[in-house]
């Protein structure tokens, strides 16, 4: 079976459970992941007798024909909630994305369809699929998390200290382009010194100075998928004791995430794992944020690592990161990230650039 049939065959499954004559798909990147259709306007309407309906207009007519195959039929439309309102039959029960449903589309479909056909919201049942990855998939996240280690060695084997974070940040990127990426996971965080206190710090045009902390948080996309990786560096080896101290919790706190990432564990449980060393040490307060997230197709998915994450335990082919931090103001940051495969037996990790703490003068 092709791939795009076997996952709206999963689809199909979900869209019966749950009583729908149809499901519509109206968020990009689910559409994508569906029919392979990769334009910025488009939506896919799956129904209960199995049969699917991929529905674009008229800019997008010569690259779906290519890029969109059975088991969906291609309709180029003007108006998508007239044309649904002409496929639908007179009645029934339609699931629809309500995370990324407007109000105004929602509005506007309940216009076209007619009193008799409901609007059912709930959960995004296709950003449930793509949270277990096939081995293909697996595969375009790996050479992304390779070309981004790549990427990230040679733009260190030039230095840290010295140069602005803006400078590191844009040499990141170029290497990444250069190596092949076809887009970055998300700008690349390059936070040094105080600055490395904030999560998401926005690279200034402040020089590294020698003897600080710096954290790089970057992610290359390939093939459609993102990688996502963090380091902490050292620019000298005359680091304040404190920063040798935090960096060493957060790592053992990495390490006991990635042992807790199991098949049968919740995100929860995981997160609790990791969050436990780094209360243990005095530093719970200054662990704001969850443990990882899923990623794949986007570089924030589910699962969620957290301790507001889901109940539902993980599940072999699950991509996650593992990524604690500890943040102190006005001093400085780590945080180590990893990416990790779910697997039956074994896990395996993606990012594979030493975590051990390098000194980058
Ligand atoms: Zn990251
Ligand atoms: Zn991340």
């Amino acid at each position: 079976m092709s791939v795009p049939a076997a996952r709206a065959e999963r689809l199909l499954d979900r869209l019966l459970a749950r009583g729908l004559d149809a499901l519509l798909v109206t968020t990009l990147v689910d559409v994508r992941y569906l029919t392979g259709f990769t334009g910025t306007a488009g939506g896919a309407l799956l129904r209960a007798d199995g049969s699917g309906l991929f529905l674009t207009d008229f800019r997008y007519q010569e690259q779906s024909a290519a890029q969109v195959g059975a088991p969906w039929e291609i309709a180029v439309v003007d108006d998508l909630p007239r044309a649904l309102a002409e496929t639908l039959g007179a009645a029934g029960r339609l699931g629809v994305d309500e995370t990324s449903l407007t109000l105004r589309a929602a509005r506007k479909l309940r216009e076209s369809l007619g009193d008799a056909w409901e609007l059912a919201g709930g959960e995004n049942e296709v950003a449930k699929l793509r949270e277990v990855k096939e081995a293909g998939e697996v595969d375009a996240l790996r050479a992304a998390a390779r070309l981004a280690d790549e990427a990230l060695a040679e733009v260190v084997a030039g230095g840290l200290a010295g140069r602005s974070e803006l400078e590191v940040a844009f040499e990141l990127e170029l290497a990444m382009r250069r190596l092949g990426a076809q887009a970055l996971s998300f700008p690349p965080i390059v936070a040094s010194g105080p600055r490395g206190a904030l999560p998401h710090a926005q690279p200034t045009d402040e020089r590294i100075e020698p003897d600080v902390l710096v954290t790089i948080d970057w992610g290359a996309e390939l093939d459609g998928y993102c990688s996502d990786c963090t380091r902490t560096f050292a620019t000298g080896e005359s680091l304040p004791d404190w920063a040798r101290e935090i960096y060493d919790v957060t790592l053992r706190a990495q390490e006991t995430g990635l042992a807790a990432i199991a098949t049968g564990t919740t995100g929860r449980e995981v997160d609790a794992a990791a969050r436990a060393v780094i209360e243990q040490a005095g530093y719970g307060d200054r662990f704001g944020h969850g443990l990882g997230h899923g990623v794949g197709l986007e570089v924030h998915e589910g699962p969620t690592l957290s301790r507001r994450g889901s109940e539902e335990p993980l599940a072999a082919g699950n991509v996650v990161t593992d990524e604690p931090g500890i943040y102190l103001p006005g001093r400085g940051g780590v945080r180590i990230e990893d990416l990790v495969v779910v697997g039956e037996d074994a896990n395996e990790i993606l990012t594979g650039l030493t975590k051990d703490l390098q000194v980058i003068a």
